[in-house]
Parts: structure tokens; C-alpha cells; sequence
């Protein structure tokens, strides 16, 4: 790194946020981080080369994003809060190659301005302390959008990132972990305390790596296969066979039909759903398909 960082340490944040009269608001997630270790960190876990062009979602004061600016080609950062903007608007003004853009992450069309902000043949790396409110609904807007990404590198509490990264069988085993899974492989990378925040949040925080990476079995409408996972998961603790009767009906003709697509898909009826893999659900998804209830089939 060519130079001083300046912006993350405990008496600098502070002092930032007195200078402007300013306390962290609760309600938008704000938790800045100010351990120059954790921020090196989480730099190294997304691999930034001075090719790369990166994502940031909600830069605060712009701790990461001074480490993301010496490190990166550039750096375009998504910033709801107004008072941030203007903050930043000084805290980062030594960096020509940062671009920081007043919106709600949730509501802008990213496609559209990643094509206008950070026109590039190759994939973008997005990286963040998320604001940990909105954590899946980011994290699914990102995988979901048609953008071109290679890695997505994001600080979210604890709790969540276990969610996210168990595998089957495993009692954090769910929906999202299922939904992630199929556009990306996931991993922790880093643990990090409350204290390397200010304010300190309630909870432990974890990185979580997302590379990029097709899924085994792509489906057409992916978001019908994850509205079946959703509904084999609406009783954990029941069988499949009960949660699938719960959604599709329990007459005689739908059960035969049920029991043809569990058989087509080699799943057992009394399994339950924390069992299944995604390769599983997408089987038992054109199997169902096959039987009616969808109107995708195995290609
Ligand atoms: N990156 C900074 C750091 O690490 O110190 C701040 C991270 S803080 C956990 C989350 C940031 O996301 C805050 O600056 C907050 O204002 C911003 N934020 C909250 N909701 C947002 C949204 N919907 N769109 C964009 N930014 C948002």
C-alpha cells in the first residue's frame, strides 16, 4: 500500500464524527470500522490488484474505502446516508480514482450504472461492511442482478455468515445457504470482535467470501426453484413428503403425482428438507416440473 492511512483508527473516527456533529445512526446500520488489521483483511480476502474495479456498499466515513482506493483501479460506493456523502466528500478527497453515489442500494438499477460509473469489459469485485439490517436482501439483489461479478467480499454479523456458508444437515442448513449456493461458492474468511467498531454492535461479525461460480445445474427461472426450497423448508422439523402436501394439496391425484416426482428425483418421502442438497432440490424441482406443478422440465 503506497501510502498513510488515515481515515480508520478509534481517535480519528471519532473526531470525524465530532467535527460534524454526528453519532452513528442505528437505524441505517452504521458501524464504522477502525482496525486498520480487520480492514487489511478484508482487502486480502478479496484479493485487490490495481486491475480490479470495485463495488462498495455503504462507505460511512470511508474507512474501507480508503484501503479499497490505494489498492483497487476504482472504487464506486453506494452511500444512502447524505451525512456520510458530504463527510466523504473530505475524507476522501486525496483519491482521484473513487466515485461515491448517493442511493439506496436496494433501489438502484446496478446494471445500468455500472454501466454508466465503471464502463469494463471484466468483472467487478463488490466489497463491504454491510449494513447489517439489509444483509440478504443486498446479498440477493447482487447475485440476482444481470451484472458481471467475479467475487463479492462482505462483513455481516456472525450469526448470518453461519447461516450462509453450513452445509446439509447442518441446524443453520436453510434457504439461504441453498439460494447462495447457487450462483456462487462461499466461504468465512476472517472473525471479527465488537470491539474493532465504533459504536461496538451487539453481536460478533464474520467476512464472507462469494466467488463466483455457475451453478452444476442451472435452471430457467431460478426463482421458482427457490420458492420450492422455500416451502420444503416452511416446517423444518416435518418430512418433505409433508411440507410438499402443505404446498401442492393433499388429494389423492396430487399425492400420486408427488410420489411419481419424488421417485423420478431418487428422494426419499421422509427425508427432511436440511438434508437436501441444491443439486437435490433442482432434481426435485424438474421432477415436479415433469409431474405439472412447474412449468420448467429437465433440459
Ligand atoms: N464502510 C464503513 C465502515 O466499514 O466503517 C461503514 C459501514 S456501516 C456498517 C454501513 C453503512 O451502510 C453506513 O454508512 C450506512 O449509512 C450505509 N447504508 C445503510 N443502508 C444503506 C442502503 N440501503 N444503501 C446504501 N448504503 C446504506
Amino acid at each position: 500500500m503506497a501510502e498513510r492511512i488515515k481515515i480508520a483508527t478509534p481517535a480519528r473516527t471519532q473526531a470525524i464524527l465530532n467535527k460534524y456533529g454526528l453519532r452513528a445512526k442505528k437505524k441505517l446500520g452504521q458501524n464504522f470500522l477502525t482496525d486498520g488489521n480487520i480492514l487489511q483483511a478484508i482487502v486480502q480476502a478479496a484479493a485487490v490488484t490495481d486491475q480490479d474495479d470495485i463495488v462498495e456498499i455503504g462507505p460511512g466515513i470511508g474507512a474501507l474505502t480508503e484501503y479499497l482506493a490505494l489498492a483497487a483501479k476504482r472504487v464506486l460506493a453506494f452511500e444512502i446516508d447524505t451525512d456520510m456523502v458530504r463527510i466523504l466528500a473530505e475524507t476522501l478527497s486525496p483519491y482521484d480514482n473513487v466515485q461515491v453515489l448517493e442511493a439506496d442500494i436496494l433501489s438502484v438499477d446496478l446494471k445500468t450504472v455500472l454501466a454508466a460509473s465503471l464502463p469494463s469489459d471484466q468483472p467487478i469485485k463488490v466489497v463491504a461492511n454491510l449494513p447489517y439490517y439489509i444483509t440478504t436482501p443486498i446479498l440477493m439483489a447482487l447475485v440476482q442482478a444481470d451484472i458481471n461479478w467475479s467475487k463479492i467480499v462482505v462483513m455481516m454479523q456472525k450469526e448470518v455468515a453461519d447461516r450462509l456458508t453450513a452445509q446439509p444437515g447442518h441446524k443453520d442448513y436453510g434457504v439461504l445457504s441453498i439460494m447462495l449456493a447457487y450462483y456462487a461458492n462461499i466461504k468465512q474468511a476472517v472473525q471479527v470482535p465488537r470491539t474493532a467498531f465504533n459504536p461496538a454492535p451487539n453481536v460478533d461479525s464474520a467476512v464472507v467470501v462469494l466467488d463466483q461460480q455457475a451453478a452444476a445445474l442451472p435452471v430457467q427461472e431460478p426463482k421458482q426453484l427457490f420458492s420450492l426450497v422455500k416451502a420444503c423448508f416452511a416446517h423444518r422439523r416435518k418430512s418433505l413428503w409433508n411440507n410438499l402436501q402443505q404446498r401442492f394439496g393433499k388429494d389423492e391425484a396430487t399425492r400420486d403425482r408427488l410420489k411419481t416426482a419424488l421417485a423420478e428425483a431418487e428422494i426419499e418421502a421422509s427425508v427432511r428438507a436440511e438434508r437436501l442438497t441444491l443439486n437435490n432440490f433442482t432434481q426435485l424441482y424438474w421432477a415436479l416440473g415433469a409431474a405439472g406443478f412447474y412449468s420448467e422440465q429437465r433440459p
